[in-house]
């Protein structure tokens, strides 16, 4: 064998258990998500973020505490996870629902015109309400969806979801550039304040 059917050899090799390892990994990131799925995103369809999570650097400064996901006027709004509905009404005008979840997390829904109340026992992709328009200065019908922990520690909901725990992006072999995504285990990271 010369030497550059060694290296063939060793690359191929190489290839081979990256391959490996990367199922590996996939299997392992499915198992766990698929026993301990906590949240999910509150409307139907894949999620279309508008405007990002913006946090202020200071509480008392101006920032975008949540995401806005695209949405039509009146489609329904589900739960993000198990919970109880810590309050359903108006903020100054603006029609929200709060959900407490076992976990110390309250999420934020809004504007959506309630179909639950305060203090009732919900579950994850339970209609809680149907979205309306009016958050946004551009005309674009959107969810504000917010999560926090505490009053002020503002998290980025979208940290809540916990698939997929980590997304696989070859490159070209045998280099591979692998993607963190957020797992609750580092949603702390994301805690404003
Ligand atoms: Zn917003």
């Amino acid at each position: 064998m010369n030497s550059f059917a060694r290296f063939r050899l060793s690359q191929a090799l190489m290839t081979m258990a990256i391959s490996l390892f990367l199922t590996v990994a996939v299997l392992v990131s499915s198992a766990g998500a698929s026993s301990s799925l906590l949240y999910d995103y509150p409307l139907n369809g894949p999620p279309d973020v508008v405007e990002a999570f913006n946090p202020p650097p200071q509480p008392w400064m101006p920032g975008h505490r949540g995401v806005d996901l695209r949405g039509q006027e009146g489609e329904n709004v589900q739960a993000a996870g198990d919970g109880v509905v810590a309050f359903a009404g108006l903020v100054v005008s603006r029609p929200v629902i709060s959900i407490d979840h076992p976990d110390g997390i309250r999420t934020t829904y809004e504007p959506v015109d309630a179909v639950v109340h305060t203090g009732e026992r919900v579950h994850r992709g339970q209609v809680i309400g149907t979205l309306l328009p009016g958050h946004r200065h551009d005309g674009v019908t959107v969810l504000h969806w917010g999560a926090r922990r505490g009053k002020t520690a503002y998290l980025n909901p979208i940290f809540l979801i916990k698939t997929p725990l980590i997304v696989l992006k070859p490159l070209s072999l045998p280099r591979t550039e692998f993607l963190l995504l957020p797992t609750p285990r580092n949603t702390q990271r994301a805690l404003c304040s």
